[in-house]
């Protein structure tokens, strides 16, 4: 019994030792802690590159505002900026008079960035023109050329670039001007033809009137000159001159257009004879409608390839242009 009781009082005694060791420890600790942070602070030192360039107490802001400087993009096309190198940060005791330098370590960061630009190329084939800053007046442009029938309008196309440096940006009007090209001359819609010699005549069966019987002047024949054969005579008059049909026949064919012969007409004669009245201003008959000779079928203009007023009088004979003065003017 005694030596239980015994036994006992040494596991008190012993547990008393033992709180009495672990609160020396404790106040040990606090001691250490008081005069470590007394002295010391925790804070993170930051390494570029393995090089030592600051502390910084607060290290998920830093990271933040060195990924917000990355991701800008709303200054002169900047897409986004690459820095060479993430800085690195490790936890670590420093004397308390150590300053934390954010400012010089953000600089430091940002400093080594590459800035990449994000803007538009306008190409012509495989050209790169001209640059604009954004896909509005890329496609602008582009809508523009198309409009105006610009004969290179198949040519002409845009892309974005992402480059590390920024072109000069070209106005968006300049650079329609300067891509467009006139459209080609080409027969729109009516068929095929050939072109005869200026002298070939052959004997039509039928007598033609001229279309605009006064107030003219002839300013181009028909036969060659200079950019290609002019396949019909251009006579010129004063827009809203009354055009006349130089024969009876059926329209075939009625186009308005704001390029190559513009607004026109064409009649057939029969036996395979046409007459072709181009560049009108207004045209007063529709496809099918059948004309007398001498009737008001359109008046004088400069629409489509045209550059001043006037009728482009084409003959055809089976899909042969003839020369109208050989039987007219
Ligand atoms: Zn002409």
């Amino acid at each position: 019994m005694f030596k239980i009781l015994r036994n006992i009082k040494n596991i008190f005694v012993h547990i008393r030792s033992s709180l009495k060791f672990i609160f020396l420890v404790i106040v040990a600790g606090i001691l250490i802690t008081s005069i470590l942070s007394y002295f010391y602070k925790l804070t993170y030192s930051v390494t570029l590159d393995g090089e030592f360039i600051g502390y910084t107490n607060n290290k998920a802001q830093m990271q933040e505002k060195i990924n917000e400087f990355m991701e800008q993009n709303d200054s002169q096309n900047i897409a986004f900026i690459e820095i060479d190198s993430l800085p690195k940060y490790s936890l670590c005791l420093v004397k308390k008079e150590n300053q934390t330098n954010d400012e010089e370590i953000f600089a430091k960061v940002t400093g080594l960035g590459t800035a990449y630009y994000e803007y538009y190329a306008i190409s012509e084939g495989t050209e790169k023109k001209y640059y604009v800053a954004t896909k509005d007046q890329a496609e602008e442009i582009i809508t523009e050329l198309t409009n105006k029938k610009s004969s290179n309008i198949n040519k002409i196309s845009y892309e974005k670039v992402f480059g590390t440096d920024l072109q000069e940006f070209s106005p968006t009007e300049a650079v329609i001007t300067n891509l467009y090209e006139k459209p080609i001359k080409t027969y729109s819609g009516s068929g095929s033809y050939t072109i005869a010699s200026s002298t070939t005549k052959i004997d039509l069966g039928i007598t033609l009137i001229k279309p605009v019987s006064s107030g003219y002047t002839i300013t181009s024949r028909y036969g060659s000159r200079s950019g290609g054969t002019h396949t019909g005579l251009d006579i010129a008059a004063p827009t809203g001159t009354t055009i006349t049909a130089a024969a009876d026949g059926t329209v075939t064919y009625v186009n308005y257009s704001n390029v190559s012969y513009g607004n026109c007409i064409k009649i057939s004669h029969g036996n395979g004879i046409e007459t072709l009245y181009a560049h009108c201003s207004e045209l007063y008959v529709s496809v099918g409608e059948t004309v007398t000779q001498g009737q008001a079928i359109a008046t004088v203009g400069s629409t489509g390839n045209s550059t001043g007023s006037h009728l482009h009088l084409e003959i055809r004979v089976n899909g042969t242009t003839l020369n109208p003065q050989n039987y007219l003017y």
